[in-house]
């Protein structure tokens, strides 16, 4: 493969992560991640915290936009932040295979102590 794109995660444009999720929805990423969790009242997917350890669900995942953790403070734009700081990908290649790809965990390690 000739066109895997090296670049690092964080030197991608808002517009181009914004390309990538389009259409992507927040129960599709925390399934392919095998992260469990509930929806709310107003539509919002709640679980546990997968950066800091907790008892009470923290991590909010908003349709259509971000993350945000308001116990450790913990914050994205959108399901390719959130799946890059999950997965502590590199390249940005690395996110097009787990948006794009057919078995996109395969070979991913996920390097958080608290799932
Ligand atoms: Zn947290």
């Amino acid at each position: 493969m000739n066109d895997l794109d090296r670049r690092r995660f964080e030197d991608v444009s808002r517009e181009e992560r914004e390309e990538l999720c389009r259409g992507v929805n927040w129960e599709t990423v925390l399934a392919k991640l095998g992260f469990s969790f509930r929806q709310n009242t107003k539509g919002k997917l709640i679980r546990s915290c997968v950066f800091h350890k907790e008892k009470t669900p923290s991590l909010r995942f908003w349709p259509g936009s971000g993350y945000c953790c308001h116990g450790c403070r913990k914050r994205g734009a959108d399901p390719a932040a959130f799946v890059h700081e999950v997965l502590g990908l590199r390249e940005w290649s690395e996110a097009k295979v787990f948006f794009l790809g057919a078995s996109p965990v395969l070979g991913m390690q996920l390097k958080l102590p608290y799932v």
